[in-house]
Parts: C-alpha cells; sequence; structure tokens
C-alpha cells in the first residue's frame, strides 16, 4: 500500500520544532521516523552531524539523482529571549522532500533517489560536511528548491533557476606603528592605512553587465588613547560577485590593492578569509527539464522567470563535483516580508507544486 504524505501538514508539524544549524536533533528524528514509517532505507548522522539520507534504488542500472532540502532555522532575541524560528522556510523545503519521497518510492525504476536532508544551510557548513562524508560522490544529477518571497517570485509561480551569487567575508589586518599623537610623523597611523584601503576599493571596476558589489562592513581601529596613533586596524569586507570567476578575479586584485596601498604607506596587511559561498552553476539541460517539469505539472503560466540574490551552500556540491549537473529551482509562496524577518509567512497551500516538480523531474531521469 503506498501512502502519499500531506506537505502542509508535515510543514506545520515541522514549524513548531526551529532548531538551530547543526542542532537539528528534533527534525531529524521526525525526517527519520517518516522515512522508515514510509519503508525507505534511512542513514542517519551522516557525516557526525544531524544530516539524514533516504535512499531509494531501482531494479535496473542507471544515475544517481539527488533530492535536497535544508533543515535549520534562524536564530533570533524576541523580547530578550533567544529563540530559532524558521525564517528561511527551511521547514517547508524538508515537508517537501518528505513528501515526494512517499510519492516516489514505489516510482524509481533504475538507478538510485538519494534524499538528502542536509544540516546547517544558513551557517554554510552543511554542505561542506556533507560533501566530506562522500554524500555526492556517486550522484550525477543534484536538484535543490527554495521558497521564494513575493518580491523575487510571485505566489503559485515557479522560477527555474535561483541564481544566488557568490560571496566572500574578507578581514583585512593592518599593522602600522604607534607613536605619540604629537609626533605623527613617527609613526604609521593603521586608521589612515585602513581608510586608504576602503577608498581603494571602491574604485575597482569590472564589468557593469555582470553582478558585484564590495562594502566595508566593520572597522575597528582603536589603541585606548585618544592622543596615540593607532597601530592595528581591522577592516571586515563582505563581497559578492555573480559567477565564481568574477569572484576570482575580485580576490586577486583585492588582494594586490590591499598590498599596494599598505606597503605605500610603510605599513602591513594580512587578508583573512571569513566565510565564503561560492555563486550558482546550472546545467542548462537539467534546467530545461525542470522547466518543462513546471509546465507538464501546471502549465506555462506557472513559469516565472530566473530570480537572483543571496547566497547557497548548495553550490559547493557541484564545485566539489564539477561533472554532476545541478538544477535549483525557486517556489512561489507569497513569503512576507521577506526572508529571514522574524514574521516571515507565506501561505503552504503552494508546497504541493513545488513537490510535483522534483517528482516530475525525478520519475523523467529514472522512473
Ligand atoms: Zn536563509
Ligand atoms: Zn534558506
Amino acid at each position: 500500500m503506498s501512502t502519499v504524505l500531506d506537505p502542509i501538514k508535515m510543514w506545520e508539524d515541522l514549524h513548531k520544532i526551529p532548531e538551530l544549524a547543526m542542532q537539528e536533533v528534533k527534525t531529524a528524528a521526525y525526517v527519520t521516523k517518516t522515512l522508515q514509517d514510509l519503508g525507505i532505507e534511512v542513514q542517519t548522522g551522516i557525516g557526525g552531524t544531524t544530516g539524514v539520507m533516504g535512499i531509494i534504488k531501482g531494479s535496473e542500472p542507471g544515475p544517481v539523482v539527488m533530492l535536497r532540502a535544508d533543515m535549520d532555522a534562524l536564530p533570533f532575541t524576541i523580547d530578550g529571549k533567544e529563540c530559532a524560528i524558521h525564517a528561511c522556510g527551511h521547514d517547508s523545503h524538508t515537508a517537501m522532500l518528505l513528501a515526494a519521497a512517499s510519492r516516489l518510492k514505489d516510482r524509481v525504476k533504475k538507478g538510485t533517489l538519494k534524499l538528502l536532508f542536509q544540516p546547517a544551510e544558513e551557517e554554510i557548513s552543511g554542505a561542506l560536511a556533507m560533501i566530506k562524508a562522500g554524500v555526492i560522490d556517486d550522484v550525477d544529477y543534484a536538484l535543490g528548491a527554495h521558497i521564494r518571497p513575493i518580491q523575487d517570485v510571485p505566489a503559485g509561480q515557479i522560477c527555474p533557476a535561483v541564481n544566488h551569487t557568490a560571496s566572500n567575508t574578507l578581514r583585512v589586518e593592518v599593522t602600522g606603528r604607534s607613536a605619540h599623537a604629537a609626533r605623527p610623523h613617527l609613526g604609521v597611523n593603521a586608521l589612515d592605512v585602513a581608510c586608504a584601503i576602503v577608498q581603494g576599493t571602491q574604485n575597482m571596476w569590472f564589468n557593469p553587465t555582470n553582478i558585484w558589489s564590495m562594502k566595508a562592513t566593520q572597522l575597528h581601529a582603536d589603541q585606548g588613547a585618544t592622543n596615540s596613533i593607532p597601530e592595528k586596524a581591522v577592516i571586515t569586507f563582505d563581497c559578492r560577485a555573480q559567477t565564481n570567476p568574477l569572484m576570482k578575479d575580485f580576490r586577486e586584485r583585492f588582494a594586490k590593492l590591499v598590498e599596494g596601498i599598505a606597503t605605500g604607506y610603510g605599513a602591513t596587511a594580512t587578508i583573512t578569509e571569513l566565510g565564503a559561498c561560492p555563486a550558482a552553476e546550472y546545467d542548462e539541460d537539467l534546467k530545461q527539464m525542470v522547466i518543462e517539469s513546471i509546465v507538464r505539472t501546471h502549465g506555462q503560466e506557472a513559469v516565472a522567470k530566473d530570480c537572483g540574490g543571496g547566497g547557497e551552500d548548495f553550490h559547493y556540491y557541484k564545485m566539489h563535483k564539477p561533472t554532476m549537473k545541478a538544477a535549483y529551482f525557486g517556489l512561489g509562496v507569497g513569503a512576507t516580508p521577506g526572508l529571514h524577518a522574524a514574521t516571515m509567512h507565506f501561505d503552504p497551500k503552494y508546497l504541493p507544486m513545488g513537490v510535483d516538480v522534483m517528482v516530475d523531474v525525478v520519475e523523467r531521469l529514472i522512473g
């Protein structure tokens, strides 16, 4: 007997148990039990994390297809109390993937379907932990999805590609030389150097047909006294680029600029990467399949134009295994006021649409 599970009901359950990155214990238990009840093979504690994988094998040889959902919620402080809230909708992704599992469990004829419930997307550490555990080594196709805010995709429509940008957080530590403020010529003012570096980065130009930005978001330079030349300054930069090659170009020019300015002032500067996330790289043929699946399941009028913005650690999978085909669609659910707002809410009635697309793509690949 086959049970088809309702994504809305499961979303309601999961929405009540929001958990932070790498702490998705109850969520993972819910996922594990649901998969087990469906009779699907389950691996838990993947790579020592809360990651869960369901595996459905076909009887004939064929490709390995992976559907991926993320499970973590975001931290907030409300009325002075720390809490976790599903403000990015990862509960809905987990619910949609479980619903897809229930529909696909007897419909994989060839190859293998992997259902990956990934922890810690928000901290950009979950995908890397899954890769380390070898999860994608045998995967030929990877499909991800995210609900979209109303500004990106109209409710009831689906965009076939979410074009996330690459992001980098860089810390620049400038070391000058301390001196008495009355004798600035005897020192090297790290604050002056930091300001020159910030100014310099604002004059870096790249092809304006690409999306990119670099902005200083933090600056610390304080030796404790107001009459002393500060020896140290620390700047944090948030950088975004449309493509991975552009980010690479960005990083190289940034390093030269920082070093050149620091040297010119008689200071030194070191750059440390605090965090990074690759840009989306999709395969046109798999994206085309997603478009066809949207049309097959909900008609041409359900196809929205591609959207962009933000980062996603899903793209580490493709970066780690470039031969694997990847696609990632965005589901318009009327999310407002926007993702990551504590009050983010949406209409779950649209979730079955996302399930339909996942199921249709998988059936066409290995059904
Ligand atoms: Zn998020
Ligand atoms: Zn998210």
